[in-house]
């Protein structure tokens, strides 16, 4: 339930289901796609982890799918991978000239794929599954799902919990309440701007006690941004 979520756009069938199956294995969650308009809903409705684009599609090609992703102020920092059944290094560079992040070359094994997708996701900033992530002495859980300040379980509501890890694993970057309503919960809902407020303030809350709330920083008429740093 909490691992990443790829969205896998391919219209081969029998290819999309063998890589769906090895990604569910793997303990993530899949979102599939035929081609590039179910690919540009999936995203509208819910921003995947990652995506996973094969070259040739019927409609719009992967490369201008990608394109476009990248375009897209709230989808661009999407990390993306091709597939593709061209090998040659031309392809490969036109690929990652036009946003991919990483390239794989048709036939893969299940394990190579899963290799790029994890690499991908460290470089991207998102942490891989079921990882503990710390931050000066506050401690984050994947897995058993709890966040602990030296020892004590921080007690947080599920959206509030789920903005935290958001934050402590893209720790100094600024994002706006647009971003992370897209993020959190995905651009397609009625998820207002105050929402977020509510949920940073209620975060604020939960860690000032530890001298912790100076982390949710205000960045004023961009967002916030989770730092240790003075602002
Ligand atoms: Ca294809």
């Amino acid at each position: 339930m909490h691992g990443k979520l790829i969205l896998v756009v391919e219209d081969e069938r029998a290819i999309r289901d063998m890589i769906a199956f090895g990604l569910k294995r793997a303990g993530y969650a899949v979102r599939e796609a035929e081609d590039s308009r179910a690919a540009r809903a999936a995203l509208a409705d819910r921003l995947p982890d990652l995506m996973l684009v094969d070259w040739m599609l019927p409609d719009m090609s992967g490369l201008e799918l990608t394109r476009a992703v990248k375009r897209d102020r709230l989808t661009r920092e999407l990390p993306i991978i091709m597939l593709t059944a061209r090998a040659e290094e031309g392809d490969k560079v036109t690929g990652l000239e036009n946003g991919a992040d990483d390239y794989v070359t048709k036939p893969f094994s299940p394990r190579e794929l899963l290799a790029r997708i994890a690499a991908v996701l460290r470089r991207a900033g998102t942490v891989g599954l079921n990882q503990v992530l710390e931050f000066e002495g506050l401690k984050l859980d994947q897995q058993g799902q709890r966040i602990t300040i030296n020892g004590d379980v921080l007690p947080l509501a599920r959206t509030e919990f789920r903005m935290l890890e958001f934050f402590m694993s893209r720790p100094e970057r600024v994002f706006s309440r647009e971003q992370l309503i897209a993020r959190l919960w995905g651009s397609d809902t009625s998820v207002e701007d105050r929402t977020i407020d509510v949920c940073i303030r209620r975060l604020r809350m939960a860690l000032e006690p530890y001298g912790l709330d100076r982390y949710i920083q205000t960045v004023r008429s961009a967002g916030y941004r989770f730092s240790n740093k003075a602002q």
